[in-house]
């Protein structure tokens, strides 16, 4: 029987601060099972050769494994991974550590759970199909906004189906939070997962599913978020005032849903690729309808950091491909019922969401 309420597992373990990554071989000291179960470090490419990961504290057979985060997560991508680990070591590891944004993050969480759980990742996407405890995962993040640093999902692009592995193991079992590896971002690319974040406190705090346990984490988030994205902040307060808030997005997300931003944007990223952050941006910039005033501070961000976002994506597409996209989008049902109420399906239909698309 499922239970009435949810009953979430949070990260037990959390260092913050800049500087505090150098703490982490510590923390992994007193995690490493015997010398020859190693950590693997899951990493960003755009740190390879750079001083980050000269400052990574690999001892014994540790290994260091650089990923690109050029394309979001797949679970081929995870399967391959865990017969590489597999074979390569005798015992099981003594943990991941991933290093990266919500990308790397997300392939963490999944490697660790499938180092455990026998079968391909595809077989979990879901919610609570996992059964055993993951292998000890440790989650860093270098980019902020997407909340996968706190969150019990991993969202995975499958054979069938882009979903989340949803599960009380997902959750990491530590995670180091230090500002200053959010340094080398790009500026566009700073702007689009921290509207993430953005966009996670304005679909939560307009959501029917709100509840003060969502609301005291997403109004703490959309403060930050606006301090960082319309005042004036010297770099270090902004980098950590955006890693918070997208640690209380997260937070804020977990006891309620995103909406309609999230539910349309997955559409856009099943069948275009387009990326998470920037498919947010895209979609919620013709979503006045339904969030008025987030898309109005939403507007004065992009002028204030002069973002332009590109146009014409969905321009081309012919009905078969805007018919997926609908399915795609309107299958999120936990979503619309979190923007719209119950009866959503009398708000949104097709012709609406197509009337949609064809702007962005
Ligand atoms: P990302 O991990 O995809 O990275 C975006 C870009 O920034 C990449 O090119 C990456 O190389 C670069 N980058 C990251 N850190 C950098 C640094 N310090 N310096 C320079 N470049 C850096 O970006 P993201 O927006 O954090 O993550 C998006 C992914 O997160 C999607 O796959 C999405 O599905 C997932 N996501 C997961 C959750 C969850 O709860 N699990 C929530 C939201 C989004
Ligand atoms: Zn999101």
């Amino acid at each position: 029987v499922k239970p009435k309420f949810r009953n979430f597992p949070m990260v037990p373990r959390v260092v913050f601060g800049s500087g505090c990554f150098d703490q982490l071989g510590d923390i992994l000291m007193a995690k490493r099972k015997h010398s020859d179960a190693p950590f693997i470090f899951l990493v960003d490419d755009v740190f390879e050769g750079t001083e980050l990961t000269s400052r990574i504290p690999r001892i014994f057979n540790d290994q260091l494994i650089f990923i690109s985060a050029d394309q979001e997560p797949t679970t081929k991508q995870v399967d391959v991974l865990v017969k590489r680990i597999e074979k390569d070591f005798d015992d099981l590891p003594s943990g991941i550590v991933g290093i990266g944004g919500g990308t790397l993050l997300d392939l963490s969480k999944a490697v660790a759970i499938l180092l455990t759980n026998n079968g391909s990742a595809s077989r979990y996407q879901g919610w609570d199909l996992v059964l055993k405890p993951a292998l000890y995962h440790v989650g860093i993040p270098t980019i902020s906004g997407t909340g996968a640093e706190v969150s019990r999902t991993t969202v995975l692009l499958g054979p069938e189906k882009k979903l989340g592995i949803n599960s009380d193991y997902t959750t990491f079992d530590q995670v180091l939070l230090d500002p200053d590896l959010t340094k080398g971002v790009e500026r566009a690319q700073w702007f689009y997962t921290g509207m993430d974040c953005f966009i996670h406190c304005i679909e939560s705090l307009q959501g029917t599913f709100l509840n003060a346990f969502s609301q005291s984490y997403g109004e703490k988030a959309l403060e930050l978020c606006k301090e960082v994205f319309l005042e004036e902040l010297n770099p270090k307060e902004s980098r950590d005032k955006l890693m918070m808030a997208s640690w209380h997005g997260g937070m804020s997300i977990a006891y309620s849903q995103v909406g309609v931003a999230h539910a349309m944007s997955y559409g856009l990223g099943f069948l275009l690729g387009v990326r998470h952050g920037i498919g947010n941006c895209l979609v919620f910039k013709h979503l006045n309808e339904f969030y008025p005033e987030g898309v109005a501070l939403f507007d004065r961000m992009l002028e204030k950091h002069e973002i332009e976002l590109p146009t014409g994506i969905c321009a081309n597409l012919d009905e078969n491909e805007l018919d997926t996209m609908i399915s795609v989008a309107m299958g999120m049902v936990p979503l619309w019922e979190n923007a719209l109420g119950s009866d959503w399906r009398n708000v949104i239909t097709p012709e609406k969401l197509a009337c949609i698309y064809r702007k962005i």
